[in-house]
């Protein structure tokens, strides 16, 4: 049955003819992706796909030729563009079926069905670099004009039943059909398309263990359709929902929101640490009532145990979180840590058990054996990734999954993927070939960069280069504006990422901007609890914050104005590196630390004396952390010297009294940088390089040594001062 708009209760209508009848039907396609893509009951991030057959002109002959539109591999429906849909001239692409046929050994998993993937390729209509997903014959070989193949939490809960079948019979009739669990491939395609060729009153398949597909000769009506079986699904499991008892009922109550998040800042650095031996992950805290009710109840033990329903979810989820079975009414933090740890070493060797149990001889080597999924009572979940995307997607996927788990075990039991069958998805050859596909990672790929002082100047330089080399991006400038303004910047540049789990701060993308100021500790503290909030730990820190107060004719600033420049130049950054030890230190990860001095402190001059002697402190403090923090986090300084381009040190008035001090010709009305640029050039003249010093040769060595290119070097001062002998090392 088709519900009518008002009528539905568990998923948005949103096509509206007046946006559609206005587009092309490439674009209309599009368009109903994205509105199926934007409602998290439909499909999840990078789940399902669309697809059309249009009429479209041959590029070659001119002549009207049928077109497969399809969404193509790596897209999102939510998301989706015109240029993530692969498109197929439908004659060749029937005609692969010979091909298919011609091989010897056919069938699922065969080695014929993975070559089809490839075999699509000689299909592509008008040069379409799309390249096609193993989905596409799904879509190409039904006898119907349009197709929609979604991943709906109530239809995955009737495929994820211990009586799939039934249930479908029993909620859809015979309109929809149901065909059970087999990996996606040109096998399943063509059993489902011989089915529904033969059943032309089939609409459609509950897939089981996997989803929904279903389809009509109109794009509106396939819509329609789509929706209405997923209301019909829900409408269902709302008639058996279990209430108080659902997961068999609590058996934890809650710490207060307060309690939690003290306990979680102390963990997550603790449990990154953990789980990143191997490779570094970035965190994702996921806390909402539904994630709550499943962690504190009763059969969340026994559910996790069976691990993910579908594959498209335990790609990133894992076969199985990690649960964690701890009382936060009566067990302390420390039991917790004890239970994580063996928690942890449990899992892995249950993780290496189940690939040396399912691998087949061609089998690519296991990969890293940690959860991305850890489930604590009271606390929520914590999901990981390599970056903050992956992350948030995870923890997306794990929800989704114990949306999936509430259902079905209100209507049935649930039940999981056997573990072969996970194995053979997770370690599937065209998934393998997709990752060694991906380009290398980045120098500061999984990396948390805190810079301090990212506001302006070199500390915003230095955020931008850093960003660049794949780091997550922690702007603190004591201007919250200006903090927020370097990581929109950031976010605008590389995209807040796929995925929409994390709640709070940990829902933000690969850069934030927090504010702090540095000579209080209790702001720097508070700073670094919600980058741990945001990330689950920290990597690197740059602080570039500093003051320069500037100097009466005779080089002398108030006495009051000595405190501030030592606070700010030298006891900021001790702050800063003695609140981060103790996140360094539950980590137990190799981390960076690059602090500013400049050359004036080794340069001695009249002028500035409280700049320079506080610099001179500077290079000492680099110097005793470094020891300090040692084997842990290297320290090392960046001497900078006149930096005159886009630095707040260097004011109009300055910029200009020194142009008469150094008797340059100038004129009134040019602007602050062409004064500037004046400047730079002179102080060039009296550099050995006869090179204007610019923020970007700040920024450089500032990433340098944060980065592993550096990662023999502590202790140490480096110049970047395009070459002034004064200031040469003695
Ligand atoms: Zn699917």
């Amino acid at each position: 049955m088709i519900y009518k708009p008002e009528e539905l209760r568990y998923v948005n209508f949103l096509w509206d003819d007046a946006v559609a009848n206005q587009l092309d039907p490439v674009e209309r396609l599009r368009y109903r992706s994205n509105i199926l893509g934007s409602d998290q009951r439909i499909t999840n991030t990078g789940g399902g796909n669309t697809s059309s057959k249009l009429i479209e002109k041959d590029p070659l002959t001119g002549e009207e030729v049928d077109v497969l539109w399809v969404k193509g591999s790596g897209g999102d429906l939510r998301t989706s563009t015109r240029s993530n849909f692969a498109s197929l001239y439908m004659d060749k692409f029937l005609s692969l079926r010979e091909i298919y046929n011609r091989a010897e050994v056919k069938g699922v998993k065969t080695p014929v069905e993975d070559a089809m993937v490839e075999m699509y390729r000689q299909c592509v209509f008008n040069l379409n670099p799309t390249a096609s997903s193993i989905d596409t014959p799904l879509h190409g070989l039904l006898p119907y004009w349009h197709v929609d193949h979604t991943h709906p939490i109530s239809v995955i809960a009737i495929a994820s039943s211990q009586d799939q079948e039934r249930l479908t019979h029993e909620i859809y009739g015979d309109e929809i059909g149901y065909t059970p669990w087999q990996r996606p491939g040109y096998d399943l395609a063509l059993k489902m398309s011989e089915a529904a060729a033969q059943n032309p009153h089939l609409k459609g398949f509950v897939i089981g263990q996997h989803g929904l597909i279903n389809w009509a000769n109109d794009d509106k009506a396939c819509y329609e359709l789509s929706l209405s079986l997923i209301e019909q699904a829900a409408r269902y499991i709302e008639q058996h929902e279990k209430g108080a008892q659902t997961f068999g009922g609590q058996k934890y109550t809650s710490p207060d929101p307060h309690q939690r998040q003290d306990i979680l800042i102390k963990l997550l650095p603790r449990l990154r640490g953990m789980v990143s031996q191997a490779n570094r992950f970035i965190g994702t805290v996921h806390i909402t009532n539904q994630v709550l009710q499943f962690v504190n109840s009763f059969d969340a033990p026994r559910l996790a145990e069976i691990g993910g329903s579908t594959p498209d979810f335990f790609l990133r989820t894992k076969i199985k979180p990690l649960y964690v079975d701890w009382d936060p009414q009566n067990e302390t933090y420390e039991n917790l840590l004890e239970k994580l740890e063996s928690g942890l070493a449990h899992y892995k060797a249950d993780y290496t058990a189940y690939y040396e149990t399912c691998k087949h001889p061609n089998s690519p080597p296991m990969r890293d054996p940690n959860p991305t999924v850890i489930l604590i009572p009271g606390l929520g979940m914590l999901a990981w990734g390599k970056n903050k995307s992956e992350s948030r997607v995870t923890a997306e996927f794990y929800s989704l999954t114990i949306e999936v788990m509430r259902a079905a075990e209100a209507i049935s039991h649930y039940q999981g993927l056997t573990r072969q069958e996970a194995f053979d998805i997770e370690y599937w050859e065209l998934e393998e070939a997709k990752l060694k596909r991906l380009p290398p990672e980045k120098e500061l790929a999984r990396n948390v960069v805190v810079v301090v002082g990212a506001g302006s100047g070199i500390g915003k330089a230095i955020a931008h280069r850093v960003a660049r080399e794949g780091a997550h991006v922690v702007c603190v400038d004591v201007n919250t504006e200006a903090a927020q303004k370097t990581a929109q910047e950031l976010t605008d540049i590389y995209g807040a990422g796929i995925g929409v789990g994390g709640t709070g701060i940990s829902g933000c993308g690969p850069a934030i901007g927090l504010s702090a100021d540095i000579t209080r500790r209790d702001s720097v503290r508070s700073m670094f609890e919600q980058v741990v909030l945001a990330y689950g730990g920290i990597d690197n820190i740059i602080v570039t914050a500093g003051i320069f107060v500037p100097p009466d004719m005779q080089g002398h600033i108030a006495d009051d104005k000595w405190p501030l420049t030592y606070a700010i130049n030298v006891t900021g950054g001790y702050i800063v590196a003695d609140e981060a030890r103790k996140i360094w230190q539950a980590q137990g990860l190799k981390g960076s630390l690059v602090l500013t001095s400049s050359v004036n402190a080794v340069v001695s001059k009249s002028g500035s004396l409280a700049y320079d002697t506080s610099k001179a402190a500077v290079n000492h403090l680099v110097h005793e952390l470094a020891i300090e923090l040692a084997p842990l986090v290297r320290v090392n300084g960046l001497a900078p010297a006149t930096v005159v381009e886009g630095s707040s040190m260097f004011p109009r008035p300055r910029v200009i009294s020194s142009l008469h001090k150094y008797g340059i010709a100038f004129d009134e009305s040019e602007s602050d940088e062409a004064l500037r640029e004046k400047l730079a050039h002179f102080y060039a003249q009296r550099t050995l390089t006869k090179s204007p010093v610019t923020l970007a040769d700040q920024a450089e060595m500032a990433y340098l040594l944060s980065s592993n290119k550096f990662s023999k070097t502590t202790g140490q001062i480096v110049n970047v001062d395009g070459g002034l002998p004064d200031a040469f090392l003695r």
